[in-house]
């Protein structure tokens, strides 16, 4: 690993001076930065991580006027146990409780849950061994290797590799915004897929909080995830839902470059009791746009039975 200096922000402002000219980055739980830090995954790196968790006022989970409000360093552990969250938001404790360990839960935020970078294999491996097209390479090396984990609905960007963040599904669902220093973004729009980056931030944006408005009266949300193993592994595929008392969302992750909002699914169940014929209805609709490579065609079956469960589960 290559040295770097680190900085422990006491304000935003600072924070946003010593991020200013794109050689520092942000660090929060540093459950992703310090293993790509420690793999020498990238052709360069910055020269020094600037921590946003020492700044006072960022950790906390409150009610204000009809809308959730979660600073950005708020630990997942916290949100998974949250009663207000369980009771009103629920999809959102599910999703913050099924990421990866109660260890990384302790460490991980849910700032850095958002801006977590991908984890196609070609990308991760150790001392830039593959230079992809994320990198600023030329080359997508998942696009004639092994594709097992990558996306269902084809490229963004000519990269077929899965945003993996389990909290995202969940925010869309609920029709979450994600709040910087310098502006308010809707969920749905918060994630791209940059050189290497997965989101529109800005070089040196901050995330600040996250606002979720209270679900409609009659609302319930649900979060579902298939993986291989129960504890530590990334989605395969997850899915959030939010149904009652409106317009249903539906959110699933881990299908595509960014998260994916699948609206056919929630126009084949709008007005429609939720049962088992529905649901499954429901399911099949969120998989009519799927373009699956041939070693990904299982995921298009996990994720329609994913949306079956997850409205059946939500009422
Ligand atoms: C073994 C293991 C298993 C994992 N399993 C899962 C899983 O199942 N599901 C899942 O969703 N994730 C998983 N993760 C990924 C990830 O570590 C966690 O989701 C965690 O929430 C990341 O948060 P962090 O605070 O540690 O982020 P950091 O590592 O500190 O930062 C991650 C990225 O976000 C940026 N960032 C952090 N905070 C901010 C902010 N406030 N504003 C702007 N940018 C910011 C950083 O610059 C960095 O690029 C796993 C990680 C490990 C090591
Ligand atoms: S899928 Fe994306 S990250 Fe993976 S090798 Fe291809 S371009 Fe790189």
């Amino acid at each position: 690993m290559k040295a770097f200096d680190h900085t422990n922000a006491k304000t935003l402002a600072e924070a946003k001076t010593a991020l200013a000219g794109g050689k520092a980055t942000i660090i929060a739980g540093g459950t992703d930065l310090m293993g790509r830090l420690k793999d020498n995954i990238l052709p360069t790196y910055p020269a020094s991580v600037i921590n946003v968790k020492t700044i006072p006022g960022l950790d906390y989970i409150k009610e204000e006027a009809g809308v959730l409000k979660i600073g950005a360093t708020t630990r997942l552990a916290d949100i998974a146990a949250s009663p207000v969250i369980n009771q009103k938001y629920t999809a959102l404790a599910q999703a913050a409780g099924r990421v990866a360990t109660p260890h990384v839960r302790d460490m991980g935020t849910i700032g850095g849950n958002l801006a977590q970078l991908h984890r196609c294999w070609y990308f991760r491996k150790p001392e830039n061994r593959f230079n992809c097209i994320r990198k600023g390479g030329t080359t997508c090396f998942a696009m004639t290797g092994d594709n097992r984990y990558h996306s269902i609905f084809g490229a963004v960007n000519k990269c077929i590799a899965v945003n993996i963040s389990d909290t995202a599904p969940a925010l869309i669902a609920l029709n979450a915004s994600i709040v910087t220093n310098t502006r308010k973004i809707n969920a749905e729009n918060f994630w791209d897929v940059k050189i290497p980056e997965n989101t529109v931030l800005a070089p040196g944006e901050i995330i600040t909080e996250i606002q979720v408005p209270t679900p409609p009266a009659g609302a319930k949300s649900a979060f579902l995830k298939f993986a291989i193993r129960k504890s530590i592994d990334f989605p395969i595929v997850n899915c959030a839902v939010l149904v009652g008392g409106g317009a249903p969302r539906i959110a699933l992750n881990a299908v595509a470059p960014k998260p994916y909002r699948a609206a056919k699914a929630e126009a084949a169940i709008a007005g429609k009791p939720i049962n088992e014929a529905n649901a499954e209805a429901a399911g099949a609709a969120a998989m009519e746009d799927a373009k699956p490579l041939p070693a990904t065609k299982y995921k298009v079956q996990i994720a329609k039975t994913l949306v079956k469960r997850a409205l059946l589960a939500a009422v």
